[in-house]
């Protein structure tokens, strides 16, 4: 799939899309407390979706049985909603959300300390964060693909933290995986050159400890290997001929 410029009328729509999915992150946001189930809040955030006359876009990906990838923990991503998920005080929850409206998708990740939670967590989910915004910063027009990886790679490094390399961010637009596949850490090859249009999921995933992560039986959820704590942080990025704009983040 080659990557795709979108029109001014595209972006309109991608703008919208991720503007509805920042409100839903912002109101599901309250919700994340002790005691509720995964699986409960799952059925919040659909019904929120829903309401903003937008579907989800995991729902049935592949088969996923979800609306929103909800990770506790060491879980890195994609956890899948359940009953039998409790939130603790003192986890780390990753919510992972999507959308699509009028066919075009959005796509955004937030993580969450619940209650009390270490230092060194409230760091992990910080660093996280701000690799994000560090890679952006390179999201320009003309600059590399790559410009993005190296700089999101080299800020979490200078924390030791381990980059997790077997998952990526994306392009994004009427499907929810489009190219480029878009690393977290250094290439040696520079990566197709940035054009105003192309709309962008940017999605650090770092672990405390060691980058390596596994699959468990599920298929789906992604763990790191050495049990150590993950965070991840994704915004949908536009292109243009100056600063990026974060489609999914209009208020910071
Ligand atoms: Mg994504």
């Amino acid at each position: 799939m080659s990557v795709s410029v979108k029109t001014p009328h595209e972006i309109e729509l991608m703008r919208q899309s991720g503007h509805f999915l920042e409100q839903v992150h912002d109101q599901l946001a309250s919700y994340i407390k002790p005691g509720i189930s995964t699986k409960e809040l799952d059925r919040i955030g659909e019904d929120l979706i829903r309401s903003l006359g937008c579907t989800p876009n995991f729902l049935n990906y592949n088969g996923f049985p979800g609306s929103f990838c909800i990770s506790i923990n060491d879980e890195v991503v994609h956890g899948i909603p359940s009953e039998d998920k409790v939130i603790q005080d003192g986890d780390l929850v990753k919510i992972d959300a999507g959308l699509i409206y009028k066919g075009y998708h959005s796509d955004a990740a937030r993580t969450y300390a619940v209650g009390d939670v270490s230092p060194e967590a409230i760091q992990l989910m910080e660093v996280t964060k701000q690799s994000f915004f560090e890679g952006i910063k390179f999201a320009k027009a003309g600059n590399h693909l790559h410009d993005i990886s190296k700089a999101i790679g080299a800020y979490a490094a200078k924390y030791r933290y381990g980059i997790v390399r077997d998952l990526v961010g994306h392009g994004i637009g009427t499907h929810l995986h489009e190219d480029p596949p878009i690393p977290n850490f250094p290439q040696k090859r520079p990566g197709i050159r940035l054009v105003p249009g192309m709309t962008l999921a940017i999605e650090p995933m770092i672990n405390m400890g060691r980058a390596d992560v596994a699959w468990l039986d599920d298929d789906w959820t992604v763990v790191t290997m050495d049990g150590s704590l993950s965070a991840h942080y994704e915004n949908t990025v536009l292109i243009t001929d100056g600063e990026p704009e974060i489609l999914t983040l209009t208020k910071f």
